[in-house]
């Protein structure tokens, strides 16, 4: 311990010219602690994410002071394009984000740290204090994702939770709803078209029941009614099944036929996002990292269920991304434990969390300290629900396949059938040959490219 101190003293002392020598002369093995390390992270988010994290990298700079991290923050429509260019020129940062779906092809192609070796090596902090589930996302076993070693500590698990507008519930006398017996969707419908209404006289409507996206809440319906985009194997597109057609018909009838969203003019002059923003839909999603954003609303709410159909149980997606090491790091233990450390550091996950961009990682802490936190939503607990029940808090579909082609193709023409053009009938039947053939595709390539 005195040696490494007395490292560090000298380290102070001969200041930027130590620095300066020591580019570009780092090795594979744990770096000594008299070696100036630079780690760049390369992340998306939002301002007010940037700046949270900017001072979670301050205090993992005091705890290793031969560590510096050069956080290099895109937006995150731009990240896609930049880690692939980064890829491709062999210039991957140390740290990165990965999705679920990216760790089987970027560990196929040499571009993932196997984290695991690190994660021993490191005493700070135990695996195990993490979300399962969140972690299960990044094993990857050279067959199958969900077990083996870790590729990715998760950045956070995101439960897509569903909300309601209690103050626009209160001023209509209506009965809040039970946080633990969701509704039915044709109750749900019912509530919808009670508070859809024109509040101004002016003989349009400018308040609704919801106004939902398909491409993020789509999912719910589908599986709380028992259908899926894949079988149980994961290789055939079922988006034929009855229960599947009935659950997008239901979505499509929310606009069409039952008339609870703003309807497609309404809609082009103020999104959906901006409308519960202001108070005027008494649904709307509401994610761990919207809840910063929702703190200053005019109204009250709180998050419920969401709406079931035949199963008779919620279903919603958990999302999540993860913070991977570049196989190429000059410093993969350094990189690593600045993985960790982002990921379950007990005062980095407080910090984060308190800042009300996520539920912890720690779950320890999530069932603990954050579902008791005041503040709004009060129903937290919702959110530990969706992590926790295999059946409430499922993966997107494309996590299970080796890519996201045949997926992101259902999606790709779908306004037809929420204008009406089409019939979710039509539309899935259309659909479903063209998607199976980019998942048989999927299969294909990572047959080839899997190593044996
Ligand atoms: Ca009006």
């Amino acid at each position: 311990m005195l040696k490494r101190t007395k490292k560090f003293a000298a380290l102070v002392l001969t200041g930027a010219l130590f620095t300066t020598v020591l580019v570009g002369c780092g090795s594979k093995t744990e770096s000594k602690s008299n070696e100036k390390i630079e780690l760049t992270w390369m992340g998306f988010g939002q301002p007010q994410e940037k700046e949270v994290y900017d001072k979670v990298i301050k205090n993992f700079e005091a705890k290793y002071p031969n560590v510096k991290v050069k956080f290099v923050a895109t937006t995150q429509d731009q990240y896609g394009t930049k880690i692939q260019a980064a890829m491709a020129s062999n210039t991957l940062p140390d740290v990165f984000y990965a999705s679920a779906t990216d760790i089987r092809p970027w560990v196929n192609s040499d571009k993932l740290l196997n984290m695991t070796p690190y994660i021993e090596k490191q005493s700070d902090i135990k695996v195990e204090s993490v979300w399962k589930k969140g972690l299960d996302k990044y094993r990857y076993d050279g067959k199958t994702s969900g077990a083996g070693d870790i590729y990715a500590m998760p950045k956070d698990v995101g439960p897509f939770g569903f909300a309601y507008n209690k103050t626009m519930f209160e001023k209509a006398g209506i009965p809040l709803p039970d946080k633990d017996k969701p509704y039915t969707w044709q109750e749900w419908v019912d509530i919808c078209k009670k508070l859809t209404k024109d509040t101004n006289g002016d003989g349009k409507n400018d308040q609704f029941g919801t106004g939902l996206n398909i491409n993020w809440t789509l999912q719910s319906f589908v599986w709380s009614n028992g259908g899926d985009w894949l079988d149980s194997s994961k290789t055939k597109i079922t988006i034929t099944d009855p229960k599947f057609v009935e659950a997008l018909q239901f979505f499509a009838d929310q606009t069409l036929k039952e008339k609870i969203t703003p309807d497609a003019a309404q809609a082009q002059t103020l999104d959906t996002y901006q409308r519960w923003l202001k108070g005027e839909l008494a649904f709307f999603p509401c994610a761990p990292w919207d809840v910063a954003a929702f703190k200053d609303l005019k109204f009250e709410y709180d998050l419920l269920p969401w709406p079931v159909g035949s199963t008779g149980k919620p279903a919603t997606w958990m999302g999540s991304v993860g913070f991977a090491v570049s196989k190429t790091s000059k410093h993969p233990q350094e990189a690593v434990n600045f993985a960790m450390y982002l990921s379950a550091d007990k005062d980095a996950n407080q910090y984060v969390s308190d800042h009300q961009i996520q539920v912890p990682n720690i779950v320890d802490m999530a069932k603990n300290n954050y579902v008791k936190t005041e503040g709004k939503p009060a129903n937290k607990e919702e959110f530990l629900q969706i992590i926790e029940d295999t059946d409430y808090g499922r993966a997107l579909p494309a996590e299970y396949t080796y890519n996201a082609e045949w997926y992101n193709k259902f999606f790709e023409g779908i306004d037809s059938v929420l204008q009406g053009k089409k019939t979710a009938q039509q539309y899935c039947e259309e659909k479903q040959p063209v998607m199976q053939q980019l998942l048989d595709k999927a299969i294909e390539k990572e047959k080839k490219e899997t190593k044996k």
